[in-house]
């Protein structure tokens, strides 16, 4: 049985033209940049600092960058994907117990973009994105994560390798700090 040893990963996001930034799961975070390659310095620099991973892709577009209309209420991620990580674990392994109908119809109705995306770019980033934008869509985190993990479960389970690093990386065996 191989031990998975939860890393904290650095990723730099766009979030709009001229606005990146490199954050990292262990709740540190660079300064918004003009420039993407200068926050690309910052997540190395932190990479080297600290031991935290670099993601692969390192940068990612943050799909609320592309979102029309509706004002976001986004959570920094570092909050929300701890919970996330149990969510989706319970709902990939278990069958989820909060708002079961609800979830299942969500993700029946979302699987193929859930899927594809996550096929498309099988990694945690990835991960992080659809549920980020799931929970945009419904405003619950938690609902989020239960529609992927059933998403994953039901209708496209090769795509459980990054989900499960997405787990294993986010329920660290100890408290993490909450920025
Ligand atoms: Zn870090």
């Amino acid at each position: 049985m191989t031990t998975i040893v939860p890393t904290d990963i650095v990723t730099v996001f766009t979030y709009s033209r001229g606005r990146h930034r490199a954050e990292c799961s262990c709740g540190w975070t660079g300064r918004a940049r003009w420039i993407q390659g200068s926050a690309v310095v910052d997540a190395l620099r932190h990479s080297y600092d600290t031991g935290c991973r670099e993601d692969w892709p390192l940068t990612v577009h943050c799909s609320g960058a592309t979102t029309a209309g509706a004002p976001r209420r986004r959570l920094p991620w570092w909050v929300w994907t701890t919970t996330a990580g149990s969510i989706i674990g319970a709902a990939l392994f278990y069958a989820p117990t909060a708002r079961a109908d609800a979830v299942d119809d969500y993700a029946a109705t979302a699987y193929p973009v859930i899927c594809e995306a996550i096929a498309e770019k099988p990694y945690v980033s990835t991960v992080v994105d659809v549920v980020d934008v799931i929970a945009v869509d419904t405003g619950s985190y938690e609902f989020a994560g239960a529609v992927l993990g059933v998403a994953v479960r039901d209708y496209c389970p090769w795509n459980r390798p990054p989900v499960e690093r997405f787990i294993a990386v986010y329920l660290p065996t100890e408290p993490m700090a909450v920025a």
